[in-house]
């Protein structure tokens, strides 16, 4: 088998071969998959999905490709999706079309019944990775002896793990999106001096800074990789956020120069930019939110305007054939997809579909009882907020 290690430290599989049941990526599907060019492909999953009928419920990502999306019941961000899970509790099987982590809320939040598929294993999320349960023990740890953990609410952006969900639950935090982290943030804020953001330190600090009237300077950067996160005990003391060292490998490609770029090409364009972009882009964009909010923003964009969008690219290209009659263009000039959620494609889902229909359950997501415990108590803070 061949294997290289990452910065993260985590092995990276080459694709499709291998397996890492602690990792969010790089798992072998254990099926006989079509072949990608079997022109029944779609015909297929429409007999299988048919014959399922309602025991079936396919969420779909707005990142997914359009071959897949065509079969999904729903379509949302992550969070939209959890919720859109657990309000399904008649359906047997959930077919999440997304990644690990999104699957993982998903089997949280339904009954336990119920059972959340998967369609490809190796569909993590580089983000989720960037944040191990040993290497946030370890941060704590060194929260302790720099004896600030007591000041400290933990909070996960939902783009993380079920262990680090239930770390935040276990030790007085939450889960937060990326259109609620500012009332995560300030729930956080009347309950502790400091916050620990995981696993994104784009939306920890972006949210911290543009939204909340913190400075650069409150903000300090834990890296895993580090003692101490590369952070001395007085850094630690004056921080408000200690972010940590995470990034989203799709949202961190996009460039002040981006954004020149295409100021310059399409004169008048809007710049519009989701929160896990880098700081540097963010500030320079004109508007700034979640995939919900670029949706809704895009909608009630009048006819004729200029848009370049900084998120992903499956996204970016249907919404531009969803309102022709606006000109939305990719923010970037290369091309920028998410490579682990493309990882569902028509042969996985075909595949898990017509295993199901077989009476055989395949990839099936589980999250055990104490974990599930504890990270529901993170996300049911979430919810709570006003
Ligand atoms: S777009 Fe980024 S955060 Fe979302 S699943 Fe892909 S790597 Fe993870």
């Amino acid at each position: 088998m061949v294997v290289t290690t990452t910065q993260t430290g985590l092995p990276l599989f080459v694709l499709g071969q291998g397996r890492d049941p602690h990792s969010e990526r790089g798992v072998e599907c254990p099926g006989e998959l079509p072949a990608a060019s079997d022109p029944g492909l779609v015909a297929r999953a429409r007999a299988a999905k048919a014959a399922l009928g309602d025991r079936l419920f396919v969420l779909g990502h707005h990142y997914q490709r359009d071959e897949v999306i065509q079969f999904a019941d729903v379509t949302g961000d992550s969070f939209k999706l959890a919720r859109e899970a657990a309000a399904r509790p008649h359906a047997e099987y959930i077919v999440f079309c997304g990644v690990h982590f999104m699957a993982e809320s998903a089997d949280i939040l339904t009954s336990d019944d119920q059972r959340v598929v998967l369609p490809d294993l190796a569909a993590g999320c580089s983000m989720a990775d960037m944040a191990t349960f040993d290497q946030v023990e370890e941060c704590w740890e060194a929260l302790e002896d720099a004896g600030i953990a007591d000041d400290v609410v933990p909070i996960t952006y939902m783009n993380s793990s079920a262990d680090i969900k239930a770390f935040c639950g276990r030790n007085g935090g939450a889960v937060c999106t990326s259109s609620n982290a500012r009332k995560a943030l300030e729930w956080a804020f009347q309950r502790g001096r400091k916050v620990l953001f995981l696993p994104d330190q784009h939306l920890g600090r972006n949210t911290a800074v543009l939204e909340m009237d913190m400075g650069l300077d409150d903000c300090v950067v834990y890296n895993p990789h580090r003692p101490n996160g590369g952070l001395t005990a007085q850094q630690l003391a004056d921080a408000k956020m200690i972010l940590w060292r995470g990034h989203c490998s799709v949202h961190g490609r996009f460039t002040p120069e981006c954004v020149d770029d295409v100021r310059q090409r399409i004169p008048g364009v809007n710049v519009l930019v989701h929160p896990e972009c880098r700081h540097e882009v963010v500030t320079k964009a004109d508007h700034v939110g979640s995939t919900e909010y670029i949706i809704r923003k895009l909608r009630e964009a009048p006819a004729g305007s200029a848009w370049a969008i900084g998120t992903e690219l499956n996204l970016v290209k249907r919404l531009a054939q969803e309102f022709p009659d606006k000109q939305i263009t990719f923010l970037d000039r290369t091309v920028c997809y998410c490579s682990t959620m493309n990882r569902i494609d028509l042969p996985h889902l075909v595949w898990a579909l017509e295993s199901l229909a077989a009476g055989q359950v395949v990839n099936q997501i589980t999250v055990d009882a104490d974990t599930a415990h504890w990270a529901k108590v993170a996300l049911d803070r979430m919810l709570a907020l006003p």
